[in-house]
């Protein structure tokens, strides 16, 4: 092949997304050289990977497990520790994968911009509610952000032949398309009996449980409007979403004059990471290859946003901007652990996250100081909320 190995750093690397990316890693030893990883409470799956990829530093979140480690992968493994750990891993690799869950994975999309690095980005509650900072950091040279969402990573695709020009004149709307969930369908009445076993059964997409919760609201949905309006610069009101639940098409980007480029394949996460690895080059596995030899219907609805109310409440959160968008994904945070927890109903998220929003208090949010200080008051509120509702 005659490439250079490219180094990966891979936060998140236990989780769904990361053991995916771990299996892309595995069957491209020649293009890729795994060098840091970072996990959380799985301490036992992280010292396989480092023991398996030969990893040379590792992220832990809390430094009570160092000792733990250091026992499992030898004293010649460097170990860091928490968010200032994870920007240290973030910040020396070719390739940052944040396959992080939630607003802790933002320390790796901000030093991985910051310190020039391709950014392959599965973790899309940072880049929300960061929005206004990650405008400014990834604008340094060599910065790129590359979407691991499926749906990003087909709208990437879909802009291959759109002229690049800020806000994308040419294009009228992306069009992100759902699964719809495990409650598609279902009346308001059959909601309010929804359990979180039911919410955890995704029909088409096997995931962690926060964003499996997500998608059953459609918060997930609202959350990648405003996702695909901070990677593209196109607003929100651009941003269309259709339900489509076979999951073949990935995403669509309407151009002015009509025409509609859609990305399709098979769905497996393995492709849109593997996308972001290889750019420029596309890697030879066929995972998310169809079979056109046999019939198959591809089927599209409008979203019942009457009964899903995460979806307006989000396009709300991107009206108001500013930190808008960090409030909503810091409350339905507070509420999805609530619910895997079994403190809160499946169907107390969204009324949650929409009292939160009703309490949003605009401010100043031109630093990481203002981006925390956000984030710890809409979680002190959904936090309250929970309490009454449990
Ligand atoms: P998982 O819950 O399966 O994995 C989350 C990962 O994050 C785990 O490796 C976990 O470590 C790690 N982690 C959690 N907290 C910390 C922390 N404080 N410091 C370091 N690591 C931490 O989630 P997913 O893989 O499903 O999702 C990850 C991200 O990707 C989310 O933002 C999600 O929205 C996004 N995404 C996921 C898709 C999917 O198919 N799963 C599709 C599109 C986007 P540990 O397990 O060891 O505690
Ligand atoms: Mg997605």
């Amino acid at each position: 092949m005659g490439t250079v190995r490219r180094s990966v750093a891979l936060l998140g690397a236990t989780g769904s997304v990361g053991t995916q990316t771990l299996d892309v890693l595995r069957r491209e030893p020649d293009r890729f050289e795994l060098v840091s990883v970072a996990g959380s409470s799985r301490l036992r799956e992280l010292a396989a990977i480092v023991r398996e990829f030969h990893v040379a530093r590792v992220g832990i979140s809390h430094e009570q497990d160092r000792a733990a480690v250091v026992e499992m992968v030898g004293p010649a493994v460097e170990i860091v520790v928490g968010p200032e750990g994870l920007a240290a891993l973030a910040a020396s690799a070719d390739i940052v994968v944040n396959a992080v869950m939630g607003f802790a994975g933002l320390p790796v999309t901000m030093a991985a911009l910051a310190n020039g690095r391709r950014l392959a980005l599965a973790n899309k509650e940072s880049l929300i509610a960061a929005a206004p900072l990650v405008e400014s950091v990834r604008r340094t040279p060599g910065a790129q952000i590359l979407p691991i969402d499926s749906e990003h990573c087909a709208i990437h695709q879909c802009l291959a032949g759109s002229i690049d020009h800020p806000g994308h004149p040419d294009v009228r709307r992306l069009i992100l398309t759902a699964s719809g969930g495990p409650f598609r369908g279902w009346s308001p009445e059959q909601l309010a009996t929804a359990s979180t076993a039911d919410a955890l059964h995704h029909p088409t997409w096997s995931m962690g449980a926060k964003i499996t919760i997500d998608s059953s609201t459609l918060m997930n949905k609202g959350l990648e409007v405003l996702e695909a309006s901070a990677l593209f610069g196109v607003a929100a009101d651009r941003v269309a979403v259709v339900v489509h639940p076979q999951s073949i098409v990935h995403s669509m980007v309407e151009y002015v004059d009509g025409s509609v480029i859609a990305q399709l394949s098979r769905p497996d996460m393995r492709l849109p990471i593997a996308y972001c690895l290889g750019m420029p080059d596309r890697l030879d596995h066929a995972w998310g290859q169809l079979d056109f030899s046999t019939a198959f219907a591809l089927t599209f609805e409008p979203p019942d946003v009457a009964t899903f109310t995460a979806l307006p409440l989000a396009y709300e959160a991107a009206r108001l901007g500013g930190a808008a968008p960090a409030w909503l994904s810091a409350a339905n945070e507070v509420a999805v652990e609530a619910c895997l927890d079994g403190r809160v109903a499946w169907r107390d998220i969204v009324p949650i996250v929409s009292a939160v929003m009703d309490s949003y208090e605009a401010g100043s949010l031109s630093s990481i100081e203002d981006l925390y200080a956000h984030d710890a008051r809409a979680r002190d509120l959904a936090r309250a909320l929970v309490e009454v509702s449990s």
